[in-house]
């Protein structure tokens, strides 16, 4: 017989929350530190969404999005988890850049930025003053309808090797391009130039084993191998979910899952205004990625060459070309024994942007064929930095689009999210179906385990209002809110 993975759920909880997310357990923990009755229901037999590891034989664990966040997760860990989890938050020190136009490490801070600005690429002192003083103070009320590209001419004009420099790593770190509104790229690049980047000493599988601990603590009812199947609304308010085929009530809910997903499939149009789906249909996803994972063989090392490597061999920067499924352009993520204490391993993880549509409809020799390609150009890339790589390797995958859509369930396989517009629509949910909220990698911001993480927060403060507000309304209100 089946397992029944829902033995013992309650039939009812103050809040269910679709979908296990760095968004999702955070609002979750916060929610239920506030008192309230959660559960959390992940289709996964792992927790964290994108913020994910894997085994193999041999030892390897591998990381899928822990390449590096800016400094402010280290408060919103202490904040919203635990003392030690922040404790656990180390400083990356060698970000190296490596492409036609330049070449150099740097402490990805401020102060080397502006020295880079200055001595490498001749940029005056006061220029990339006002450049950082005018990324630091954007924010969400200031005129919207200027592009990065803008802002980049507007302080660099013509100097595609300054765009490059400042574009690139923000692209790769949030699927934003030239072309998306100034303010995405101002806040994540502002947040990153603040201290540096900083990675999780222990890896994705401490971080999500220590939230697990702390969320059990405080009472999450958490529920693996649970596909929610539909949110269940009656007059325009949320009753609860079906997952695994039986009904769960909950007077609110808090997807985690994708924004449109959740809109489309989980909810149903019909719940919603003509206006609102108007403009859901506005909504553009992200892009998705493509990752090859490489396990060094127990007992060999590689020098250290750098904790986060950008490298490519395009003559200029376009946004667009890091999609291209021939593009040279990847970043590499080191992981050298300090990052699993005791452990004395090491892996590498090469990440590329990719759209889905370049590996969808392929048969499966195509995609097999595809995947091997990509996974010998990543090596020959490799090769310049790491010469005796290919001896060293005890374990060699790939990851495409197709990938990510399988695990997370995200069309596409969006990586991050939904473009700028997504955010709007986000926050109008509950405004549409009282009781229902979403939380997740939106609008390029509130994306990456930071904008995640702190979205989940400022979502489950909303939740905690509505529930409050249930809590002491009037009965008479109670019964008018539902005809
Ligand atoms: C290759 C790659 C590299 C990245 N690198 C970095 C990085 O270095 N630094 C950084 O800060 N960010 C990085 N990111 C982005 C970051 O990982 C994500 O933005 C963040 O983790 C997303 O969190 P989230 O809460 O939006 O949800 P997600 O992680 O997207 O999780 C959503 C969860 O909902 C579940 N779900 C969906 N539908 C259902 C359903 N119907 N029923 C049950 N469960 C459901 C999914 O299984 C999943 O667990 C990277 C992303 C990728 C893909």
């Amino acid at each position: 017989m089946a397992k029944d993975w829902l033995k013992g759920a309650k039939s009812a909880y103050d809040t269910i929350v679709v979908g296990s997310g760095l968004a999702g357990l955070t609002a979750a923990n916060k929610l239920a530190k506030l008192g309230h009755q959660v559960l959390i229901l992940e289709h996964h037999y792992n927790l964290g969404g994108l913020a994910t590891w894997f085994k193999r034989k041999g030892g390897h664990i591998l990381d899928i999005s822990l390449h590096g966040f800016p400094i402010g997760m280290v408060k919103t860990c202490r904040k919203y988890w635990t003392r030690e989890i922040s404790e656990s938050i180390i400083r990356l020190k060698n970000i190296r850049f490596d492409n036609p136009q330049f070449s150099f490490l740097t402490s990805f801070d401020k102060a080397d930025f502006t020295r880079v600005m200055k001595d490498q690429f001749g940029i005056l002192q006061k220029t990339i003053d006002d450049f950082f003083k005018t990324v630091r103070a954007m924010n969400f009320y200031d005129d919207l309808s200027m592009t990065t590209r803008e802002l980049f001419e507007q302080f660099f004009p013509g100097r595609n090797d300054v765009h490059r420099l400042l574009m690139e790593p923000i692209t790769y770190a949030n699927g934003s391009t030239l072309d998306d509104p100034a303010i995405t790229y101002g806040i994540v690049f502002a947040n990153f130039m603040d201290k540096g980047v900083y990675t999780f000493q222990g890896g994705t599988d401490q971080l999500i084993k220590k939230m697990k601990k702390e969320l059990l603590k405080n009472g999450v009812d958490i529920r693996n191998h649970c596909m929610v199947e539909k949110v269940l609304v009656e007059d325009r308010t949320v009753v609860g979910v079906r997952t695994n085929g039986r009904e769960i009530h909950a007077k609110t809910v808090l997807s985690n899952s994708n924004l449109l997903s959740t809109i489309h499939k989980l909810t149903g149009d019909e719940h919603f205004s003509k206006e609102f789906l108007e403009e859901v249909s506005k909504v553009r996803l992200n892009d998705s990625s493509c990752q090859v994972y490489i396990g060094i063989k127990k007992g060999e090392k590689i020098e250290n060459v750098g904790d986060l490597l950008f490298t490519s061999q395009e003559e200029e920067f376009k946004s667009e070309s890091l999609l291209e499924p021939e593009t040279t352009s990847r970043t590499f993520s080191f992981y050298y024994p300090e990052i699993r204490p005791g452990a004395n391993r090491y892996s590498i993880v090469s990440s590329t942007n990719a759209r889905f549509k370049d590996w969808a409809n392929l048969s499966r020799a195509e995609y097999e064929k595809k995947k091997d390609r990509l996974i010998e150009k990543t090596l020959k890339a490799l090769e310049k930095y790491v010469p005796d790589i290919r001896q060293k390797i005890g374990h060699l995958e790939a990851s495409t689009p197709l990938t990510f859509k399988r695990y997370t369930k995200h069309p596409g396989g969006a990586s991050f999210g939904t473009k700028f517009e997504g955010l709007q629509v986000s926050r109008n949910l509950p405004k549409q179906i009282a009781g229902l909220f979403h939380a997740g990698s939106v609008g390029i911001i509130m994306s990456g385990w930071l904008g995640a993480a702190n979205y989940g927060v400022i979502v489950a403060n909303e939740v905690d209002k509505f529930l409050h507000h249930l809590q002491h309304q009037p009965e008479t209100e109670l019964e008018t809110a539902n005809v």
